[in-house]
């Protein structure tokens, strides 16, 4: 009980503030509680970071409003709030937008209160039948409510009766029924049923894992982060399983992360199935909830009626107490990196929360991060090994194909190599099913002019257009500019232009056409705009009624398919060639992932990977399943440049809408940074991003590197703080940026 507070309000003014606790309400305001304080002439929306005996302050003013009975953030959520603004290089305020969805944030929406209906008393045989001589519909409404065993919702005891709501209306009336609002949960998966599954039986490798995670829950203050690197189908969700149910029976609560992406209704229906004998017990966190569902899947988890959570990324926040576990399923992942402030990375967050709360990190993956690998040969993370697909499955036998030779053979290249064609040949007479993968979308990826060579490019951003067939228009992949299909050359007239370069939707076509009596569908962000779409492909896929999945990397997490016997990668190389260190990490493991999804059954896989650069160590670590002497050679190179996990790196973008402001504020930000940092630190000279152009902002690059990242966070921000930049600048910094363009 504190005279004062500090607090944080929602809106950034880059200072905490302290207000005085009325008596009123002094028993209940504590760290974490969301309240409501003067600011200038306004009522403002805050979360108190501390309480005080005394303030420095003057004119402190009082506190208006408490929100919640409970305080909505932990200390320890409060604590690693303050570790991620310092990390990270940015405001507490913007932190706190993270921590908290906005549903709960602006605190309007509440729990849905529904209408219950229940008898007030027993009607007899004789008054039911007097009341159908009157009114035969009310007595109709009147023998079914006399029935029922308890309050139900009145919506349903009208579908089942077929009866309206001026009869319920009347009968409440005449008293023989009452009308109570009761609160419900909005239930996401309310329309399935959750089969109990049990238990699998682990193989000696498993039990070993889980033994691991078990010794760890005994001693978690002091145990290290687990790494669980298992091969493509070794089970390591049936290991994420079994550790949780060992941490509930400690009383404790468990967060699953996974991508998003991975986010299926597969993956969600198997850990409610575990947990089903109480419903409850699975909260849901993603993207796709309704304001009204993430409302209710976070007051579960808050008030302690649910014990696991699964999700994404921002699950990491998710205000569980008492936490024994974090599990961060495929922590190689990207997509676990927020891409706007705070930039942060949900893996590392993760650690740092156990590390607060003194709880147990299990992280998994078939192609771990260079990061973690290499902490857990430093001894900073304790490495377990899954080497065995379960069943005993076969490794994929994995088959390169050089485009080269290809293109000489057949003049052009074609999509489908000889040998590729072959192969769905013979999957299509045994009834087996093949994935086709590319990492591009649409139809062909530029439109140029025969004559003069130009590309048809964005008018705001420095890329080529792509052409896509099904709405037959031009379109930028990166600020969804669209356009008309030019009759001839803006340029210079020329009426002769070339669709060059493919996408997914033209190996669909093409696909099509070299096996006609093939089903083949595409997944991608084009065809799967419908809500349920995934869904229903996904089951048709499933249900052997699609011969051939032509996708791009939403097929290439997670789905297990057993009747998948060919995997086919369009092209290996466009994620080699990009401007970025990671480039040789991100091919070596989407080349793993996808390949991961051939054979998965009795039938042993066969994988194809068309590329032009087949000596390249990424693709042939990958097709001898060598992660080791891939990860030692990619090592080396990080090491040789001073990339990490030798050295953080920071990367900051300014940008404007009139270049030279951008191209002068960024000159003047990196001599700044040249005066105020230590020589320890290095610091690239600012320069044009490979992505120079972006939704009509010009871009510049500013890189840095540096061992001591917290210290070189601060510093970046003094600078940053004493620099007075023009309004229409702007400039974001990245820590550890997994976004090089
Ligand atoms: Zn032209
Ligand atoms: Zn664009």
């Amino acid at each position: 009980m504190s005279a004062f507070v500090r607090v944080v309000l929602d809106r950034s003014i880059r200072r905490e503030l302290d207000y005085a606790v009325p008596d009123a309400l002094a028993e209940k305001v504590a760290v974490g509680s969301r309240i409501r304080v003067p600011f200038r002439d306004k009522s403002l929306l805050a979360t108190v970071v501390a309480e005080l005996d005394e303030s420095p302050a003057e004119g402190i003013k009082p506190i208006e409003a408490l929100i919640g009975e409970k305080p909505t953030l932990s200390s320890s959520l409060i604590e690693l709030a303050r570790w991620m603004a310092n990390y990270y290089c940015c405001p507490i305020e913007t932190v706190m937008r993270s921590l908290l969805p906005q549903v709960i944030r602006k605190a309007k929406v509440s729990w849905k209160k529904q209408l219950f209906v229940a008898p007030t008393r027993q009607p007899s045989p004789e008054e039911i039948e007097k009341l159908r001589r009157r009114a035969p519909r009310q007595a109709e409404l009147l023998s079914a409510v006399a029935q029922l065993p308890g309050p139900i919702p009145a919506t349903d005891l009208l579908r089942q009766t077929l009866l309206d709501n001026a009869t319920l209306r009347a009968l409440v009336r005449r008293g023989w029924a009452e009308l109570r609002e009761q609160e419900m949960a909005r239930d996401p998966h309310a329309a399935e049923k959750f089969v109990a599954d049990s238990e699998l039986t682990l193989n000696s490798e498993q039990t070993a894992a889980l033994q691991l995670v078990a010794a760890a829950l005994e001693n978690p203050a002091t145990h290290p982060p687990i790494l669980l690197h298992g091969v493509t189908g070794s089970g390591k969700t049936e290991v994420y399983l079994q550790a949780i149910r060992a941490t509930l029976a400690r009383g404790k609560t468990a967060i699953v992360l996974v991508p998003e992406i991975s986010l299926t209704p597969q993956t969600v229906e198997r850990f409610k199935s575990r947990f089903a004998e109480q419903p409850e017990m699975v909260a849901v966190l993603h993207s796709h909830l309704s304001e009204g569902e993430r409302h209710d899947e976070w007051h579960k988890l808050h008030s302690g009626n649910a014990r696991i959570v699964i999700g994404a990324r921002s699950a990491v926040f998710a205000p569980l107490e008492n936490l024994g576990l974090i599990v961060v399923d495929e922590e190689h992942e990207t997509s676990y990196k927020q891409e706007e402030a705070p930039r942060y990375h949900a893996r590392d967050v993760a650690i740092v929360r156990a590390k607060i709360e003194k709880c147990v990190v299990l992280l998994g993956t078939a192609t771990p991060s260079l990061e973690s690998y290499h902490n857990a040969e430093r001894g900073k993370y304790v490495l377990s090994n899954l080497t065995q697909r379960v069943d005993q499955c076969q490794m994929p036998l994995i088959r390169i194909v050089d485009l080269r030779q290809e293109r000489r053979k057949e003049k052009a290249a074609p999509i489908l190599s000889e040998k590729l064609r072959n192969a769905i040949e013979i999957r299509l007479n045994n009834k087996e099913q093949t994935i086709l993968f590319l990492n591009r979308r649409g139809f062909s990826t530029s439109l140029l002019c025969s004559q003069c060579g130009k590309a048809r490019d964005c008018p705001n951003c420095s890329v080529a257009l792509t052409f896509h067939r099904t709405n037959t228009r031009l379109s930028c992949h990166l600020c969804g500019h669209s356009a008309a299909v030019p009759k001839r050359c803006p340029e210079c007239g020329e009426d002769a232009l070339i669709y060059a370069g493919f996408g997914t939707e033209k190996v669909e076509a093409n696909v099509s056409a070299i096996f006609p009596h093939a089903v083949v569908r595409r997944m991608d962000a084009d065809s799967m705009t419908r809500k349920d779409a995934y869904r229903e492909t996904l089951h048709a896929f499933r249900a052997g009624k699609i011969d051939i999945l032509v996708g791009t990397q939403m097929i290439a997490k997670g789905l297990h398919f057993p009747n998948v016997t060919l995997v086919g990668i369009i092209n290996a190389d466009l994620a080699l060639h990009l401007p970025d260190f990671r480039a040789g990490e991100r091919t070596f493991q989407l080349l793993t992932q996808v390949a991961g999804r051939a054979g998965r059954g009795e039938t042993p896989g066969e994988v194809f990977v068309q590329t032009y650069t087949p000596f390249s160590p990424s693709i042939q670590f990958a097709r001898h399943h060598d992660f080791a002497g891939y990860f030692q050679q990619e090592l080396e190179f990080r090491e040789r440049c001073d990339f990490p996990p030798f050295k953080h790196v920071v990367l900051i973008t300014v940008r404007s809408e009139h270049e030279a402001r951008a191209s002068f504020s960024a000159e003047t930000l990196a001599r700044r940074l040249k005066e105020a940092l230590p020589e320890e630190f290095s610091l690239g000279a600012p320069a044009p991003a490979p992505l120079e152009k972006l939704q009509g902002h010009y871009r510049f690059h500013i890189l840095l590197r540096g061992a001591a990242i917290m210290r070189l966070s601060r510093m970046i921000r003094e600078t940053l703080d004493k620099l007075p930049f023009p309004e229409d600048v702007a400039v974001a910094v990245d820590v550890d940026p997994y976004q090089l363009l």
